[in-house]
């Protein structure tokens, strides 16, 4: 677990380098784009200040009306150019180039979850750092494409301007830079403020929109109608926001001095420097009214740019802190999830031989010197109480988890040495805790696109045999209805026991040479279980099936029976077989029984 080494230290810059290279990758097109776009803001800052300064020229110099209006075309036609140049970058190529970004590192981000290591699921260093990194990835990489961009402009800007004041006026380009390094220490500590508010109040942040969540998520619907839970989540919410106030109230009054510090110095450093030394070199007649205006307008450009320049580094490194996630995320190496190991295309043999296994290190032993073996074929169920073990042996079936101790053998293979994308192809599970997707029902039992007509008729045949043909022919989209009702009106929202039907119809459309039901019938009536699982049991007799079940009485007619205590089988046989032993089992199933026949006496 978090083997992933932490990424070494690198400073900001090198950091939001390497996202902006990973944008370059994905949108290589957008490199000649930002070098023109750099371009032409330069040139359009540069060709406002010589503007000033060559009318004033014209004017003073005694030239001709036509003269000063050729100057004014040129000039301000190379801006008007530059101008259109950054306006077709900005309103057109960036943002079609951030949606193409977007969905090609989100498909990545998507395809790299396949390949996390369940184990990290459990870890909540781990889990935070991963659904940060997917949640910030839709827009923080072109984000810090666009600071880079904006610092490389305002740096080049700056660069052209003090050029420009360099060659004009050298004392100049000392008293804007003087004025800007003072300037720079108010602003960055604004900066480090407004990003310490937003750390602080991150919880805040969230939280309110959790409670947002549950205000409007269906889920939450009758229980907030029912009870008096709103209340306690609405205090809560007032909680929060007030804590949110404090701690905004607190930083926003360590700001004034600042914001005072930079308006200061801005006004009087820059502003009045500029002016008082340049108007004290026009009144010596060191300088001509064409150089006052024009250094005037450079110096304070130069300097606002700047300012802006050096302000983008304070959000360099607020993007690096993130980026170290976005990393971590991109760089893990699984130590299970690899599409590498000897490729399994059929199951004809299990065997475990004495597995231990715990999920922490410090924890106890979950599955505990376990043995048992699987032939194609065999139909089994496994009881027990909860927390026994039954849905941790599944999960190590499948592969999910590294053993401590002991071994799994699948057709005579280890199963270190299995490819687990090719194992899981045999394998069919349906989990207490299975999912509907907002896609159409056909997609939800073919767990893929429907591809052919074959597809559509599996879907049809497994929909028959799960009793739900009639129902879904009877919709206007039949089997591409979609099933839920959030994102498409024509939707259809479907009950509990439905949902399951679906499952178990995605169990029947598969290859798999495995089945396993873990509990998969535990919303429908007894009825309806019983008649679930014998239909699984009677129709798939080719297939290898293992049941975990809460009603003993769904299962007797499995081959073997399988009783799980504290993580390691406990009694195993057939139905009657153990009812003769009169252990564990007899007692669970006589007591559910008599359970079963009270209620049932009850209802009558
Ligand atoms: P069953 O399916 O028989 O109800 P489980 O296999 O789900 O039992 O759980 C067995 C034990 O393992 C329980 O004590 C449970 O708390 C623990 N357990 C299950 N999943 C995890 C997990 N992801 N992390 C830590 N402990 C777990």
């Amino acid at each position: 677990m978090m083997k992933n080494k932490s990424p070494k230290k690198q400073n900001a810059f090198a950091k939001n380098f390497k996202v902006l290279k990973l944008v370059f990758k994905f949108c290589p097109g957008l490199i000649p784009l930002a070098v023109i776009y750099i371009i032409c803001a330069a040139l359009s800052s540069l060709a406002r200040v010589y503007l000033i300064k060559e009318a004033i020229t014209i004017v003073l110099s005694g030239g001709t009306f036509e003269q000063l209006i050729t100057s004014v075309v040129y000039i301000l036609g190379l801006e008007l150019i530059c101008i259109f140049g950054n306006v077709l970058y900005e309103d057109f190529f960036e943002p079609r180039y951030r949606n193409i970004y977007i969905k090609k590192i989100q498909t990545y981000l998507f395809l790299k979850v396949r390949e996390i290591d369940m184990l990290e699921y459990d870890n909540p260093e781990f889990y935070s750092k991963f659904s940060r990194a997917l949640r910030d990835s839709q827009w923080r990489g072109f984000r810090v494409y666009r600071t880079i961009i904006d610092f490389i402009k305002t740096i080049c800007i700056s660069l052209a301007l003090g050029t420009y004041i360099i060659i004009t006026d050298t004392l100049l380009i000392v008293i804007v830079l003087l004025s800007s390094i003072v300037g720079l220490f108010a602003v960055n500590q604004l900066h480090k403020l407004w990003y310490r508010l937003w750390r602080e109040t991150e919880l805040e942040h969230r939280f309110s929109w959790y409670i947002n969540r549950t205000f409007y998520n269906v889920r939450y619907a009758a229980e907030i109608k029912t009870t008096h839970v709103s209340d306690i989540l609405i205090d809560k919410y007032q909680e929060s926001v007030d804590s949110l106030e404090n701690k905004t109230r607190k930083i926003n009054k360590k700001m004034v001095p600042y914001q005072v510090i930079s308006n200061v110095f801005d006004k009087l450093l820059a502003q009045g420097g500029t002016y008082i030394y340049l108007g004290y070199r026009l009144m010596t007649e060191a300088i001509k009214v064409d150089a006052f205006s024009s250094s005037i307008n450079a110096a304070l450009s130069f300097y606002n740019n700047f300012m802006q320049a050096m302000s983008t580094i304070t959000t360099l490194q607020e993007h690096a802190r993130y980026i170290d996630d976005f990393f971590w995320v991109i760089n893990y190496t699984p130590t299970i999830e690899k599409n590498e190991g000897v490729e399994i295309d059929h199951i004809e043999h299990l065997k475990l031989e004495n597995v231990y296994f715990k999920y922490y290190e410090k924890g106890d032993y979950v599955i505990n010197d376990l043995s048992f073996e699987l032939k194609k074929g065999q139909k089994i169920a496994i009881v027990g109480h909860n927390g026994s073990g039954k849905t941790t042996l599944i999960k190590l079936l499948l592969k999910f988890y590294q053993l401590q101790k002991g071994s799994i053998c699948i057709n005579d293979i280890n199963y270190e040495e299995v490819n687990p994308f090719s194992l899981r192809k045999n394998m069919a599970v349906v989990f207490q805790d299975y999912q509907i997707y907002a896609v159409s029902i056909a997609e939800n039992i073919l767990m893929r696109k429907v591809e052919s007509k074959e597809d559509e008729e599996k879907v049809y045949e497994v929909l028959a045999k799960v009793g739900l043909l009639d129902k879904i022919k009877s919709l206007k989209d039949g089997i591409y209805t979609q099933m839920s009702r959030e994102f498409d009106e024509s939707g259809e929202a479907f009950s509990g026991g439905e949902k399951q039907k679906i499952v178990v119809a995605r169990v029947f459309a598969s290859n798999a040479d495995l089945y396993i039901l873990d509990e998969p019938t535990a919303s429908l009536d007894p009825l309806a279980e019983e008649q679930i699982n014998k239909l699984i049991l009677n129709t798939a007799f080719d297939k290898t099936i293992i049941i975990i079940a809460h009603r003993l009485s769904t299962v007797v007619d499995t081959d073997k029976i399988y009783l799980m205590k504290q993580g390691h089988f406990t009694e195993v046989g057939t139905h009657e077989e153990l009812l003769e032993l009169n252990g564990d089992y007899a007692l669970m199933f006589n007591t559910q029984k008599q359970l079963y026949e009270t209620n049932k006496e009850n209802q009558d």
